[in-house]
């Protein structure tokens, strides 16, 4: 589905020295390497502050407890993500309450969260699925008016622009409370191991994100909440120096080959292309289209016996997984999102894909699916 042995050797000069660099100062933990990752990443969201840690899902969680989530506090998401997301609701003794996405955006459909909404829910969190952003005027006018926090889950939109109906342009996850990502290799700013990131514009909010991820610590050893221990190691952080710079050439690169597939794909009657939302940038962090009346299990079959990888994110929404069952959502009726996980599939999408693979791939997946 990516290709990082190829990105690599591009750039494979400038990620040596500054691997070689972390060895040389042998500051593996904090240091400049991560002071430098986190000042480069402020400016390019035009955020204040920068959290870094140790993975996206850590992210999300240490975000819940510095907002002074509590057991039995409810918190609205899509059902239609990555596991993660909901996961650390849970794992936090929150409650999740699972809301149905966009058919278009696969995003969650605004106009189904005020239904949900009781004197204990605490905080939406959106995800910014395959590289797109949720309805942020929607979601933040409706938080607003009920006093709820936002956390973005901008695990793959990391980069993308969103125009506000107020007129004004901002990075994906800038725009709610607390914004966090997932520097996860095959993420559109991927490290080479594990590394996440929060943001926020709150001064105090970036006081408790940074005591949380670090033992609950105020001051060396005066420990005064509940915290973990979340950091990216300063290897990644040098890493991800020298990929920060190349982000928006990546991203271009990605929507490029989306226009290819678009162009080629949506010439089936059976395929639908994705959704672009003019108010948000699409970044394509997945590739994903809908089939109607073709053999999506075939197709897989098929494409892999071409050897060419497909993906199914998500085949069972989370609402659905086991981990759930103590929360009996049996009868929870998602139509959208049931019907996404039997119609999605993603395609091939990197920043290394030349027109002769696409050209190929394209006429393996037409060829099955005008024949199935
Ligand atoms: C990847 C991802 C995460 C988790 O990131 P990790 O760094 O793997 O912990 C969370 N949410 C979404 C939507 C993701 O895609």
């Amino acid at each position: 589905m990516v290709d990082l042995r190829s990105q690599y050797q591009q750039i494979k000069t400038e990620i040596d020295q500054a691997i070689q660099g972390v060895l040389d100062s042998a500051h593996f933990i904090g240091g400049p390497a991560v002071s430098e990752f986190q000042q480069a990443f402020e400016t390019y969201l035009d955020v204040k502050h920068v959290i870094p840690c140790a993975n996206g899902t850590d992210a999300l969680q240490i975000a819940m407890m510095a907002l002074g989530l509590k057991p039995g506090d409810e918190v609205i998401t899509p059902s239609f993500t990555y596991i993660a997301t909901t996961e650390v609701i849970a794992l936090l003794g929150l409650i999740p309450v699972f809301v149905d996405v966009d058919p278009r955006t696969f995003c969650i459909d605004p106009s189904k969260i005020v239904a949900v909404i009781t004197p204990k829910t605490k905080a939406i969190v959106p995800v910014h699925l395959y590289g797109q952003a949720a309805d942020m005027d929607a979601i933040m006018e409706i938080a607003n008016r009920h006093n709820l926090f936002v956390i973005e889950d901008n695990a793959q939109a990391i980069g993308s622009d969103y125009h506000s109906a107020s007129g004004n342009v901002s990075k994906v996850g800038s725009l709610g409370h607390i914004g966090c990502t997932s520097f996860f290799p095959s993420k559109n700013l991927g490290c080479y191991g594990d590394g996440g990131a929060m943001y926020t514009n709150d001064d105090a909010l970036a006081t408790q994100l940074r005591m949380v991820a670090n033992h609950g610590q105020s001051k060396k050893y005066k420990h005064d909440i509940v915290g973990c221990n979340s950091r990216l190691d300063a290897m990644q952080a040098a890493i991800l120096c020298v990929k920060l710079k190349r982000l928006d050439q990546y991203i271009d690169a990605r929507r490029a080959v989306a226009d290819y597939y678009d162009r080629v794909l949506g010439a089936s009657e059976k395929i639908t292309i994705p959704f672009r939302d003019p108010k948000s940038k699409h970044v394509f962090h997945q590739y994903t289209v809908q089939l109607t009346g073709a053999d999506r299990d075939g197709l897989q079959t098929y494409l892999a016996e071409k050897g060419i990888p497909s993906m199914i994110y998500y085949p069972k929404p989370a609402h659905k997984q086991g981990v759930f069952d103590s929360f009996n959502l049996g009868d929870l009726d998602l139509p959208v999102t049931e019907e996404l996980t039997k119609k999605v599939i993603s395609f091939p999408i990197h920043t290394e894909m030349d027109e002769t693979q696409l050209a190929s791939i394209c006429e393996h997946i037409l060829n099955y699916v005008n024949q199935n």
